[in-house]
Parts: structure tokens; sequence; C-alpha cells
């Protein structure tokens, strides 16, 4: 069972601080949801985590089963056991599906240990099919030309084969109908288990009745505002996120904000 722990998390981009003191403990077996408007930064932070080198690294600390991650590269983390299902999966012309999601799974492995390809191949098919993929998936270059739900599966798929123990997935529902959200719905829940915590980040509550949330996060403007079960979820739903604002007793959510002091930042790590 693994241990993500996100502390005091300050993070820039291009000179705009995006996330401005982000905490999150997320364990093996527990689901957690992070909602909030656009713009806010919950697609920083699944980036950060991941190990993005876009984004610079004020002030605080990721730690992964208590080792600190926050300088390690993106495979390094990778191997750790971190994965992301991206908002937007890019397109791998020359690249095929099957190539992609082997390496992969061969780069996760013990040096001493190689790939048996025969049951591989049927892993792989038998992921594509629970995800109703189609069969000609496996030649295709990755994600070249795939439809948005394809794509959106198809990051599934990788995460099935790959079986990571902390899982961020940034707007998975996106782009998706009924059928494919079920779909994938299905697929996620069925990968709950005490040996992966997942992240789900999600405007919908749709998604989030196929895939139960054990923790309910809101984040406004770089910031967890609210942490709470499953009736947030209803609530952001119906009345949408100005509620906040009263309950936080604040007219205007900017005013949240904590100054941030960069001169006294214990770490300042740009991300190579
Ligand atoms: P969310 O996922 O909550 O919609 P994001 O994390 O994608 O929000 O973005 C948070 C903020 O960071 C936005 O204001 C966005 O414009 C800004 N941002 C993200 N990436 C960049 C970038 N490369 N350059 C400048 N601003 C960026
Ligand atoms: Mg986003």
């Amino acid at each position: 069972m693994s241990i993500l722990e996100i502390r005091d998390l300050y993070v820039a981009v291009e000179d705009k601080t995006i996330l401005k003191g982000v905490n999150l403990t997320v364990k093996g077996g527990e689901t957690h949801a992070i909602m909030g408007p656009n713009g806010t930064g919950k697609s920083t932070l699944a980036s950060v985590v991941m190990g993005h080198p876009k984004y610079t690294i004020l002030s605080g600390s990721i730690l992964l089963d208590g080792e600190d991650i926050t300088t390690l590269a993106v495979d390094e983390r990778s191997r750790k056991g971190i994965f992301l299902a991206m908002q937007a999966p890019i397109e791998v012309p020359g690249v095929t599906n099957f190539d992609f999601v082997k390496t992969a799974v061969q780069a996760h492995m013990p040096n001493d240990k190689k790939l048996r390809i025969g049951k591989f191949i049927l892993d792989f098919e038998s992921a594509a099919q629970d995800l109703q993929m189609g069969t000609g998936l496996a030649h295709r270059y990755l994600n070249e030309g795939f439809s948005g739900g394809e794509k959106k599966r198809n990051e599934i798929l990788q995460m099935k084969l790959i079986k990571p123990a902390i899982a961020f997935l940034d707007e998975i529902d996106s782009g998706l109908d009924v059928d494919a959200l079920r779909i994938v719905g299905e697929n996620v829940t069925a990968m709950k288990s005490n040996d992966l915590g997942m992240i789900l980040i999600t405007h919908y509550q749709r998604l989030l009745d196929y895939i139960e949330p054990d923790f309910v996060h809101i984040m406004i403007k770089g910031e967890i505002v609210k942490t709470g079960g499953k009736e947030l979820i209803t609530k952001i739903d119906v009345e949408g996120y100005d509620w906040l604002k009263a309950e936080l007793g604040v007219t205007e959510l900017e005013e949240i904000r904590k100054p941030v002091s960069l001169g006294t930042c214990a770490t300042k790590v740009p991300l190579k």
C-alpha cells in the first residue's frame, strides 16, 4: 500500500503562481475526487506530481512512501508507481499503441526480469476488450486519429497494464458519451484495491456516480478550500461554487489566498 503526501505545495508557471499551498494525502485503497472551476490549478497539481518540467516548484514537497520525490524525473516517478491519465493525451505518430504500452510495462519491471510477450499480448487484448476498443487498436499509432473518447479509454488501457500505485485521472470523463463513460467507470472501479490510490479530477457528478470517491476536495484558485464526502458533489452540481464564498466568509475568493513569500522558501526547485 502506497502513500502520496503533498505538503504545502506552491507552484508557478511562467512567473505566475498557480498552486498556493496545496496539502493532500492519498493512501492505497482510497479514491479522492478533486473538483473546482476551470483554471484553478487541478491539472497543474496532477502535472507537478508527475514531474512535468514546465512547472517550477517554489516551495513544499511531494513524498511517496516517505521518500521525497519532488526533484525526480518523470520516468523515475513513473517507475515508483505514479501515473497520470492526461486531460488531453498527445498523439505520437510512428509509435504503435502496442509498442508504447509494451515498452512502458517493460520499463516498470525490475532490471533482471523480462516481459513475457505471449502473456503480455493476451493481457493487452483482454484490456482492450474490457474497454471495448476495437481490434485494430494495437497497431495504430499512439492516439493518432483517435476520437476524444478513444484517447481517454486508451489512458485507462495503459493504466490497467502498467498497474500504478497512485493514479491521477484528469477529466477522464470529458469527451465521453454515456456508454463510454459507463465503460470507463466500470473499468476504473474494477481496478480499486488497497494497492491503488486514485485522484479523480472532474467537474461532473456523472463520473462520480460510476466511480465512488471516499473524499471530495474543492480546489479554488490554487488551494484546496474544502474537503468532505460525497454530499459535496451534489451540492456543487446543484449550486455551483458561489456558496463557498459565503461559507468561507469572503466576498471574493481571492481573499482566501495566503501571501506567498518566495524569499523564505526552503526549497526552490526548478524541475529539469
Ligand atoms: P484546471 O485544470 O483547474 O482547469 P490548470 O491547472 O490547467 O487549471 O490551469 C491553472 C492556471 O494555470 C490557468 O490560469 C492556466 O491558464 C495557467 N497555466 C497553465 N499552464 C500554463 C502555461 N504553460 N503558461 C501560462 N499559464 C499556464
Ligand atoms: Mg484541467
